[in-house]
């Protein structure tokens, strides 16, 4: 079996041992003669995933009591609406750190909901996050919402900012457990799973208790936090078989060393690639300013197009995928997720080498 060198922004690599794990179960998981997508959710069995998952989310993120873990569906996506139709009360203004696609995507659709207002912003044509010290929230802001990861662009917040009583809430969709961050600043975090987490199909919110007294009485249940509080996500058929997936993805970094362990490799293994990028004389270009870069994707670009081309070209050839950047964007980007094995990221940077070696 040859395995791709997987770059890809999201569905995204898995870890081997994850994968092989679901396939030794898939008929028969843990001596019930049935997969876990054959039976009930209201199960013992599936009941006892439910709850695990929960708890090993919530270890690590290393939060204190009074945090809870719902699985939604509709993705991120679903998210953008969510938040401002649950915490965006009239009178109130949602105020949105403005970093990228996906933060503009989030906006756009709070100002479907209600009133918005942007507390900081990305200058023009330039990748990066904003200076916390640029950040101004409203008194009336009934939260405050950054993208922790600009997946498209390729940055990351290094620090978040400090809300006092207005609660942050963070779309972490490509960078959640990716480092070890203190999640206690959070009153609502969200994120799609097919990145770091697991396969599409699940939505994790992780969310403080605190926060959802006053939500409004007419929105519809399926899109109200409470109705998965109060069923401890079982109010309807859950996505069984993604947070299964996750499930195994969580155990994984656990039998890793936990998060810690998880972020050192991650630096390793990015280190590794902006230092190429640095040291190519300008051959390749990292685009993001370097206070912002991500540890997740990494953005970068050759001097023409057409080396671009003959570089995905030369990568395809060699069992690269995924290293095309979005369509919106071009050049190239590496998502270095989690489960992208240093091994990987290595012959990368060797085949980056070779390629300036014959083309530069
Ligand atoms: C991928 C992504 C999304 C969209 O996620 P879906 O689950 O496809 O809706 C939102 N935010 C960020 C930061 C992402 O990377």
């Amino acid at each position: 079996m040859k395995r791709a060198y997987n770059f890809n922004a999201g569905p995204a690599a898995l870890p081997l041992e994850v994968l092989q794990r679901a396939q030794e179960e898939i008929v028969d998981f843990k001596g019930i003669g049935m997969s876990i997508m054959e039976i009930s959710h209201r199960s013992k069995e599936y009941e006892a995933v439910n709850d695990e998952t929960q708890q090993l989310l919530l270890e690590h993120l290393e939060l204190p009591s009074g945090y809870k873990v719902l699985f939604l569906q509709g993705g991120a996506s679903t998210q953008f609406a969510m938040v401002p139709m649950n915490l965006l009360a009239s009178g109130k203004v949602g105020s949105y750190v403005m970093t990228g696609s996906w933060a503009e995507k989030a906006y756009q659709e709070a100002q479907l909901i209600g009133e918005t207002h942007i507390a900081a912003s990305s200058q023009e044509g330039v990748l990066h996050i904003p200076a916390l010290s640029e950040i101004q929230i409203p008194e009336n802001a009934a939260y405050l919402h950054v993208t922790s990861n600009e997946t498209i662009a390729g940055t990351q917040y290094q620090a978040f900012p400090d809300t006092g009583s207005i609660p942050l809430v963070a779309d972490m969709s490509s960078d959640i457990l990716s480092r070890r961050i203190d999640s206690s600043k959070f009153s609502l975090i969200y994120a799609g799973a097919q990145k770091n987490l697991g396969p599409s199909g699940v939505t994790v919110v992780v969310v403080k208790d605190d926060l959802l007294k006053e939500t409004p009485k007419h929105l519809p249940t399926m899109l109200r936090y409470s109705t998965y509080i109060k069923n401890n996500s079982l109010y309807n058929t859950p996505p069984v078989y993604s947070i299964y997936m996750v499930n195994l993805v969580l155990k994984w970094i656990k039998e890793k060393g936990g998060i810690g362990a998880v972020e050192k490799l991650n630096r390793e293994k990015t280190d590794l690639i902006y230092n190429a990028l640095d040291n190519s004389g300008g051959f390749y270009e990292g685009m993001a300013q370097k206070d912002s870069r991500s540890i997740m994707n990494i953005t970068f670009k050759l001097q023409t197009e057409e080396l671009e081309k003959e570089f995905l070209a030369e990568a395809k050839k060699n069992g690269f995928v995924g290293l095309g950047g979005h369509r919106s964007v071009g050049h190239l980007r590496a998502s270095t997720y989690n489960a992208v094995p240093y091994e990987a990221c290595k012959a990368l940077v060797d085949l980056m080498g070779e390629f300036q070696r014959k083309n530069g």
